[in-house]
């Protein structure tokens, strides 16, 4: 549950802060007068009691989907938000993976406007490459970036056509905006629902070929070289893929990539319990997988981390693995998986795991990163980085409950944000001084 109030003056009291774009890090009271960040606290202040509590600029997560238009019975606008911001995200951006796609000025609108009425967090809708997702004729970017998309992309697919695909590659760099592959050629990972491999054969269910990411991902690189196009992998998820990336920004190419929190944490070897929960595209991976991308955060050759929320209803997912569609849900989860990931096993330290959710994602769609900085407007998150609690999907704000994380126990969770003059709190676990 998310309990919002409104405050002309507050003060964040005794968090410790931590701020990627600056570098700074420190116990340091926070003032927000108007809803921006003031030198000194306004008289008789609502008063937010962080002892213990890392406080930083809001979470961004620029790989999710809130199903609108179309597909309410999954999700909403309003209740992927408020898992947004339940789950420490002040900015999401939405895949144009609706019906109808957001492929034209007008739906884009409405998402934002959408997202406005009932302001959990902002929305930067993601385009759709093709129209109608069906890889054929180009959408128009330039409208469509005038009416406010932050990307595009066809995900759930990828654009498997090599002349639409170049062509999406001149008009991006031309336009100077982002693309952002699905990676998946379907020829390959056809009738595929898990990682083709060991754990696959032994289940006896249909692998799915992860060359079916690795080769679409180097026919792209080669677009991207051809045409100076902004290219970014979208879910990247095997050790191969990552060292195509790696193997493209040396080369100065301008190619990012994000890793979900489940690939971080989660191998093949889960499917074998036959939990549709377990399914989702890509394919949770093998151990050897799971490591190269922890290290290809750890040496930046992966730019963020990102959930990939995808909720789906419980009927749909209980059609069982092999007809079940693929997707979790992630937003509720992600700090605390991605804190397992990276921090529990002594990989990373607070700093860093903040610069994958807010720098990090910022620098990809070349947007400024919020700032804990006097005159900025609010725009925070707070975490308790050390508070034992257990995963129950029946307490989401999102409607969906297919998560694979049901009943684990983390160590780390998001309790608030704070926009403008906005708290939204989980409540009952945020008390205040
Ligand atoms: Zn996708």
């Amino acid at each position: 549950m998310l309990n919002t109030t409104h405050h002309d003056a507050m003060v964040v009291h005794g968090g410790r802060i931590i701020d990627p774009a600056t570098g700074r890090d420190g116990i340091v009271d926070v003032a927000i007068a108007d809803g921006v960040i003031t030198k000194e606290p306004h008289r008789n202040p609502f008063v937010l009691d962080a002892t213990g509590l890392v406080v930083c600029p809001g979470l961004m997560d620029i790989h999710v989907h809130l199903r609108e238009p179309g597909q309410a019975h999954k999700e909403t606008i309003e209740t992927g938000t408020a898992a947004a911001a339940a789950g420490g995200f002040t900015f999401v951006a939405c895949m144009p993976n609706t019906q109808p796609a957001l492929d034209t000025p007008d739906i884009i609108r409405w998402v934002i406007g959408r997202a406005d009425e009932v302001n959990h967090c902002t929305v930067a809708p993601v385009a759709a490459i093709t129209q109608g997702r069906r890889g054929r004729e180009l959408t128009d970017f330039a409208a469509l970036m005038a009416a406010g998309a932050a990307a595009f992309s066809d995900d759930g697919t990828g654009v498997e056509d090599d002349a639409v695909m170049r062509s999406a590659f001149e008009r991006a760099s031309k336009l100077d905006a982002l693309l952002i592959q699905h990676c998946e050629y379907r020829a390959i990972s056809a009738g595929g629902v898990m990682h083709l491999g060991e754990v696959s054969r032994r289940l006896g269910l249909p692998g799915l070929d992860p060359r079916s990411e690795e080769a679409m991902i180097e026919r792209d690189i080669d677009l991207c070289r051809r045409t100076g196009g902004r290219y970014h992998v979208a879910h990247i998820s095997t050790a191969k893929a990552i060292e195509l990336v790696r193997g493209a920004k040396r080369e100065g190419l301008p190619v990012t990539a994000e890793v979900c929190t489940h690939h971080l944490v989660l191998t093949d070897e889960a499917c074998s319990e036959g939990s549709p929960n377990t399914k989702m595209h890509p394919p949770l991976r093998p151990q050897a997988d799971v490591e190269a991308c922890r290290r290809g955060l750890l040496d930046g050759t992966i730019d963020c981390i990102v959930t990939d929320h995808a909720p789906h209803s419980v009927e749909e997912k209980a059609a069982g693995f092999l007809k079940a569609p693929a997707g979790i849900v992630g937003l509720e989860t992600a700090v605390g998986i991605a804190a397992r990931a990276m921090i529990d096993s002594e990989l990373a330290d607070w700093p860093q795991l903040i610069a994958w959710f807010t720098t990090g994602p910022a620098r990809v769609l070349r947007r400024r990163a919020a700032a804990v900085d006097v005159g900025a407007r609010a725009d925070l998150t707070l975490i308790d980085p050390r508070s034992p609690w257990v995963v129950n999907p029946a307490e989401f704000c999102s409607k969906g409950r297919n998560t694979p994380f049901d009943g684990w126990t983390l160590t780390a969770r998001s309790i608030a944000t704070i926009r403008g003059r906005r708290i939204s709190r989980l409540a009952p676990v945020v008390g205040t001084a």
